[in-house]
């Protein structure tokens, strides 16, 4: 009988990481399912996991604190087994700004929280996967942006510059352990409807920007978790290093 894979999804409390977790799941994959503060969410996301007969547990980590990562891949070892999945997806958004009104303390948390969290996950990760520590091998995915190629002039370029970051992290690390049994590839979503842009000052941005959208409206946290699952996948086992954009056209 082969033994269930283990995935471990970062933020996956809500959007577009509360969407994977479901899908990993009914792909027979045991999810662990991280979030920061909202538990009621997280525990939403198990409860109806388990209810369709899949295995969770959802475990709060601050992923921007590396004692924090640390104890969340230990709780993993103990309670699931050995990691197959890494699904860097947890983020965050400051309110819409130019750049001369951002501070050094809002860029840095940008970066902490959406640059510094990726790596430690993924050394983690490596640590167990990588074939040259004894792992047998695995995938990352990273949750990057659209934005990343546009800059997000007017609104935020530090949280597009921490996604750039992320572009590069994952051509870097994929080119690192491609030999040991990993690879490490990106999704760049654009426009998707989630909690997120609330927390860009604007709930309503992607109705603003329908009409720019090529195929004129946002993308669902759904679609989105297809693509990750499928970067995971070995259906995708010629690539890595890669990027898939999720964008409507744009
Ligand atoms: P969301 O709905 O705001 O959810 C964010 C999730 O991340 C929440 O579960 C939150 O936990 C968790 N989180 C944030 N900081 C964390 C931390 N330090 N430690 C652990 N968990 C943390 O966001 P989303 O739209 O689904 O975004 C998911 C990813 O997609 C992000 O990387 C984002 O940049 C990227 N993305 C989104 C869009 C879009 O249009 N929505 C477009 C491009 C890229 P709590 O629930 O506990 O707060």
């Amino acid at each position: 009988m082969n033994k269930q894979k283990v995935v471990l999804i970062t933020g996956a409390g809500r959007g577009i990481g509360a969407a994977t977790a479901k899908l990993f799941a009914g792909k027979n994959y045991a999810v662990c399912i991280n979030y920061k503060s909202n538990a009621e969410a997280a525990n939403t996301v198990a409860e109806e996991i388990i209810h369709n007969g899949g295995k969770c547990i959802t475990v709060q980590a601050d992923v921007a604190s590396e004692p924090e990562v640390v104890r969340l891949f230990e709780t993993i070892d103990k309670q699931l087994g050995p990691l197959s999945v890494l699904v860097n997806n947890a983020g965050i958004l400051r309110p819409q700004s130019r750049l001369e009104d951002m501070t050094a303390d809002r860029v840095n948390s940008l970066l902490v929280n959406n640059v510094t969290s990726y790596f430690i996950c993924s050394r983690e990760a490596v640590k167990r996967m990588s074939t040259r520590h004894g792992g047998s091998g695995g995938a990352i995915v990273n949750v990057s942006s659209g934005a990343a190629r546009s800059g997000s002039p007017n609104e935020y370029i530090d949280y597009a510059a921490s996604k750039g970051a992320i572009d590069t992290l994952t051509k870097g690390l994929a080119l690192e352990v491609a030999a040991e049994g990993i690879r490490v590839n990106c999704v760049r979503p654009g426009f998707i409807y989630t909690d997120m842009h609330a927390d860009g000052g604007e709930p309503d941005r992607i109705e603003r920007l329908k009409p720019i959208i090529p195929l004129q409206r946002g993308g669902y946290p759904e679609e989105v978790a297809e693509a990750i699952y499928w970067l995971a996948s070995d259906k995708s086992a010629f690539s890595t290093g890669n990027y898939v954009d999720i964008t409507g056209g744009i």
